[in-house]
């Protein structure tokens, strides 16, 4: 199946007689009729269901569609985005050990990486995005256990250049994970390029709708955790009765120990009816990927020549310095996300904001409605000037999220918005 048809139907095919649509299963907990049955349950979890903390036969259809999607062979959904960020490094890492993560990814994921993992006693090591196969190289060191980047990086719109990730990943025996957010399964598949685990939040695109916020984890299947530095995939896990996930679970192991270890005691899953919408979301998205790029590339063409504008950061654009890693990775579209600088600095900034009338001003971005936010008088405004340069956003900066309304009203907008500057 193509990818426009695998939203409508991987995961779900009705019985005779059956709903048409997905059923929601806004159940907490599954009957058996014997004691043998549920023993056989809990001895192989992919059998059935048990308990909604850890899967739920709605949201096992979503899991199933987007492992589909991502070229993987299982999908573990997830409450958000943050906790499919931490699960992918749990799963991995224990206290002591350390990984490696480009440091251009989402604020909230630098976060957690740099305090809140620290805390738990597992180091992260930043390298730049841009970093060659040496650099990377040299920030390996016994206890690596991953290495973690975002496809298309938010907010800075940098493309990972995955094969070269995962060449250094895999010369040292460790797995890649992929925060695949912005790109989407349509947009790129990583697990093509050498991705071993990849992540998203779905509160973005894949819901599309800002209903809900939610994440996944998808499994490759590939990676080999048998070769030594994995004990935990190799040997007995005492707190599932003596399971062994690369034997017992040879197919999707990464995944398996997610949901029977990390989602069991953790309980962040996602409910039958978060599922039922989040279904609803990935319906469309592939014929929604599609608008959203040729919005965006029109919205950034026509931006790049307005005289009130700086600088338009879009990686569809020829001149963008990722031009050539998105014709790679993204080559039918580099979603509907931009960074735009306006002339002026920050009064520019907050004029344009205040101007917009359909637009909507807000933190979210990959929704089906247009929205901006303007860093400097929202996520950042306690930051001076100096300051906001030295991070990389300039006063002036907005980041627009084009969505899906009719491309001339979005330009007739932006067009009368900054008119008013
Ligand atoms: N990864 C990326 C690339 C994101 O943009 C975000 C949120 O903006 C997250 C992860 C975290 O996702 P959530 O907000 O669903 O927890």
């Amino acid at each position: 199946m193509q990818d426009e048809t695998k939203c409508l139907h991987s995961g779900y095919t009705p019985e005779n007689g059956g709903p048409r649509v997905m059923p929601i299963y806004q159940s907490t907990t599954f009957r058996y009729t014997s004691t043998q049955e549920i023993a056989a349950v809990f001895d192989d979890p992919t059998r059935s269901h048990i308990y909604s903390r850890f899967t739920n036969p709605t949201v096992d259809v979503v899991e199933k569609k987007i492992a589909d999607l991502e070229h993987a062979v299982a999908a573990m959904c997830t409450s958000s985005g943050q906790m499919a960020s931490l699960m992918s490094v749990l799963n991995l890492c224990s206290a002591g050990d350390s990984f490696i993560s480009t440091s251009a990814i989402y604020g909230g994921t630098v976060n957690l990486f740099a305090y809140t993992l620290k805390k738990l006693g597992i180091e992260c090591i930043f390298v730049d995005v841009d970093a060659d196969e040496d650099e990377i190289q040299s920030k390996i060191k016994p206890n690596t256990k991953a290495i973690f980047g975002e496809t298309l990086t938010n907010p800075s719109l940098q493309i990972f250049d995955i094969e070269k990730f995962a060449r250094v990943a895999h010369s040292n025996g460790l797995p890649l994970i992929v925060d695949n957010t912005f790109a989407t399964p349509i947009l790129c598949k990583p697990v093509d390029f050498g991705a071993d685990v990849v992540i998203h939040s779905t509160s973005k695109y894949m819901d599309g709708h800002a209903l809900q916020v939610g994440g996944v984890i998808a499994d490759s299947g590939k990676f080999d955790y048998t070769n030594g530095k994995f004990p935990e995939f190799t040997e007995p896990d005492e707190s599932y009765h003596g399971t062994i996930y690369t034997r017992d679970y040879a197919f999707a192991p990464y995944i398996i120990k997610a949901r029977m270890q990390l989602m069991r005691d953790f309980g962040a899953y996602p409910s039958g009816h978060s599922g039922f919408l989040l279904n609803i979301g990935l319906e469309t998205l592939a014929i929604r990927m599609k608008r959203y790029c040729e919005n965006a590339m029109t919205v950034a063409e026509y931006l790049s020549n307005h005289p009130k504008v700086e600088h338009v950061n879009y990686p569809g654009l020829k001149d963008n310095k990722y031009y050539t890693l998105a014709q790679k990775y993204l080559p039918d579209g580099q979603s509907g996300v931009m960074a735009v600088t306006l002339k002026g600095g920050k009064e520019s900034g907050i004029k344009f904001m205040d101007s917009l009338k359909m637009a909507s001003n807000e933190v979210h971005v990959a929704d089906i409605r247009t929205c901006v936010l303007h860093p400097a008088s929202a996520t950042h405004r306690q930051l001076s000037d100096e300051q906001l340069i030295a991070c990389g956003i300039s006063p002036g900066l907005v980041r627009l999220s084009v969505g899906l309304e009719n491309v001339y009203d979005i330009l007739k907008d932006i067009d009368c918005a900054l008119d008013n500057i």
